[in-house]
């Protein structure tokens, strides 16, 4: 059985290297006689495992010292409720860029918490553009402000860092950490669930300057608290050991390939030819601003919506799988992380070309 191109926005594809490897390691983890999912999470075993990943994206990211790295559950929809708990730090009010389908749910569980300052918001252009910094209206005593430099829905992105001057930049990375070189200094804190770009499902990282760890609103349980997992190195509780140790493998294969800028150069050559197949085709659309467009979800459309059915089942008998576009959107998007190798991309836009030309 060969595999598929798989375009699914997440759980998405994962390198088939760090699949065989932990094939090979699945029963007998280097020696050790057992599985890592059948390991203590305090064993020196798993311990060595869990450093060795934090080592790694320590390194790939270039995380400075005075930042923490949590290895967490509760994927990133507990961060939009973690994120207020721990940073309000008595402040009332905090900010949100609404950006798409994500930052509206971070800013509707925020709500719960806070007064929410929406700096700016793009809904009334059906997410598909991120208007300039100048037309934001950033609150200076905002305890903090957050974005979604990726909408994984709509495809948006943020290829630039916002100015916030002293107010902490908190970021949803979910769907974009690991593509490319990113300056964690300017961020107060940065989240992701891993399944998009990272490993499997059921693991959270989160990266923290250390300041802002300690002081959360009276109730929060201690599991959301960031100082509980950072006292206790991510194992207070048992924490998602096995996927934990995928992201590892999946750190040290970015290492051996060259690093976050060597994603960049192929994630970007990636996009751009599937952005400049659909541009070319009056047959495919992409709605998104072009200056604004996502490396890692591709939405688009076709002409003709009749189609789309026999789109998705022709797709499906090439090899390239999960193009249903979301349902809030319609039409198809490919998701195309760094795990998705420059050939799935090759071999969309060969099809899509055939398509075209068979229905057009
Ligand atoms: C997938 C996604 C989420 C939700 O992640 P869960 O791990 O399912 O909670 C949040 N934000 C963004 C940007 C995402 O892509």
């Amino acid at each position: 059985m060969s595999r598929v191109f798989n375009f699914s926005a997440g759980p998405a594809m994962l390198p088939e290297e760090v699949l065989k490897q932990a094939a090979s390691e699945m029963t007998d983890w280097r020696g050790s006689g057992m599985s890592v999912m059948e390991m203590s999470h305090r064993g020196k075993e798993f311990v060595s495992i869990a450093e060795k990943a934090e080592a790694d994206l320590r390194e790939i990211m270039k995380i400075p010292v005075n930042y923490k790295v949590l290895f967490l559950q509760g994927g990133a929809t507990s961060q939009f409720a973690m994120v207020p708990m721990n940073l309000l730090k008595g402040k009332k009010t905090a900010d949100y860029i609404n950006t798409g389908q994500w930052s509206k749910k971070a800013i509707s569980e925020a709500k719960r918490y806070c007064n929410v300052n929406v700096v700016v918001t793009s809904e009334a252009n059906n997410f598909t553009t991120i208007p300039p910094q100048s037309e934001w209206k950033l609150n200076p005593d905002a305890a903090y402000m957050h974005y979604t430099p990726n909408e994984t829905i709509g495809g948006v992105e943020f290829h630039y860092i916002p100015e916030v001057g002293n107010v902490p930049l908190v970021a949803d990375m979910s769907s974009t950490i690991l593509s490319r070189p990113l300056d964690v200094s300017k961020y107060g804190l940065i989240y992701a669930g891993a399944q998009k770009n990272i490993g499997p499902a059921g693991l959270t990282i989160v990266i923290i300057r250390e300041d802002l760890i300690g002081e959360t609103i009276p109730g929060t349980p201690l599991m959301f608290s960031y100082k509980t997992h950072a006292d206790n190195g991510s194992m207070y509780n048992t924490p998602p050991t096995y996927a934990w140790y995928i992201a590892g493998l999946v750190f040290e294969l970015i290492k051996r390939k060259g690093g976050l800028e060597a994603m960049a150069a192929i994630n970007k050559r990636k996009a751009d030819k599937l952005y400049a197949a659909i541009d070319k085709s009056d047959f495919y659309k992409n709605p998104v601003d072009k200056k604004c467009r996502s490396w890692m979800n591709v939405p688009f459309i076709l002409k003709n919506p009749g189609l789309d059915k026999n789109f998705i089942e022709e797709t499906k008998k090439a090899g390239l799988v999960a193009l249903k576009g979301h349902r809030s959107v319609g039409g198809m998007r490919a998701s195309i992380y760094n795990a998705m190798p420059e050939e799935g991309v090759d071999a969309l836009i060969a099809f899509m070309q055939e398509f075209e030309k068979k229905y057009a």
